[in-house]
């Protein structure tokens, strides 16, 4: 197999040939035909996140077919389409896994992480915490579900049901999400860099009432607002844009360092949260729907040896739509 690892943060992934391991008691080892490059891969590789495991093989939004299966696996057969998400497994044991929380486990496993994800033609995975995909359809447009998808759907279950929502940073969540709220009737306001007229274009296209600057003010008061892009100065700026008893949730696993900001901007019980990670039922929801709310994925393929040019595009924000590398 091929995969392109790091081997220390803050350095350029490098291809390597590996043998194909076997599968062990509880894992299915997959043949991998797409892979969705998320920003929290990018955070991995500049070393913004604390003790990955190296060398690491990036990559959480993985589609591909069951190669191959371990011993006491229930529910997967050999070619079937399997997608594996961020959350890679769980202890099962702690308080947080035993109230049904198992996205802020004690002791979890993050693929692409702290487990070798899916950046190469191969991988192996907890079966348990894998995903039967449909048989049909493009494999690399499912691919940003897998994550973009699901963390973007937890940040939007945590933003409550007010009518008007405000997207910050409109990558790989924000354009699915877009299309998932429009189509439940609700006004979706597009926040980008200033003067990114391409992605406010691309915002309106996906069914965006409004689409501008970070800086602007949107045509009315937000009831609550989704901070995709790792900027903390979003933070304050956000909660300026909702209205009293808003919410502020901040999507992402990295964030610049949040300036201070005057105590009234959050007083009149506006709320900022996080969301962390996701639990299996996040994702069962999520597959359901996206399919049922008509979404289409835009994404831009790469081969797996060009990882590197990706994570720049990323970095770059030179992306419309979500980053797949094709093995
Ligand atoms: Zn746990
Ligand atoms: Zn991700």
């Amino acid at each position: 197999m091929r995969a392109m690892v790091l081997e220390q943060p803050g350095t350029a992934l490098v291809m390597r040939e590996r043998p194909v391991a076997a599968p062990g008691r509880g894992e299915i080892l997959i043949e991998i035909a797409a892979c969705g490059v998320c920003r929290t891969d990018l955070h991995v590789v500049d070393g913004e996140l604390p003790d990955p495991r190296l060398p690491i093989v990036p990559g959480h939004e993985i589609v591909g077919r069951v190669a191959a299966i371990g011993e006491g696996v229930a529910g997967f057969v050999p070619g079937a389409r399997v997608g594996v998400p961020w959350l890679g497994a769980t202890c099962g044991v702690c308080p947080y896994c035993r109230d049904g929380r198992e996205n802020l486990c004690d002791n979890p496993v993050f693929t692409g992480y702290t487990r070798d994800g899916g950046f190469a033609t191969h991988t192996i995975a907890d079966a348990r915490y894998c995903f039967p995909l449909p048989a049909a359809g493009d494999a690399a447009a499912l691919a940003p579900l897998l994550c973009a998808g699901l963390i973007g759907w937890r940040s939007f279950r945590m933003a409550g049901e007010g009518r008007a929502l405000g997207l910050y940073g409109f990558g790989a969540a924000a354009h699915i999400l877009c299309q998932v709220a429009a189509q439940q009737g609700r006004r979706v306001y597009a926040f980008t860099r200033g003067g990114d007229e391409a992605a406010q274009g691309f915002a309106r296209s996906l069914g965006a009432a409004w689409a501008g600057g970070s800086d602007e003010t949107p045509p009315e008061p937000l009831d609550a607002a989704i901070i995709f892009a790792p900027v903390g100065a979003l933070v304050p700026a956000a909660l300026r844009a909702v209205k009293k008893g808003g919410r502020v949730v901040c999507g992402g696993i990295h964030m610049s360092d949040i300036p201070s900001f005057p105590y009234r901007i959050l007083w009149e019980e506006r709320q900022v949260v996080s969301v962390a990670n996701l639990t299996r039922a996040d994702a069962h929801e999520f597959l359901d729907v996206a399919p049922k709310a008509g979404v289409k994925t835009q994404v831009v393929r790469y081969p797996l040896a060009d990882a590197n040019t990706a994570l720049d595009d990323l970095r770059g924000g030179r992306l419309q739509g979500a980053a797949v590398l094709i093995p």
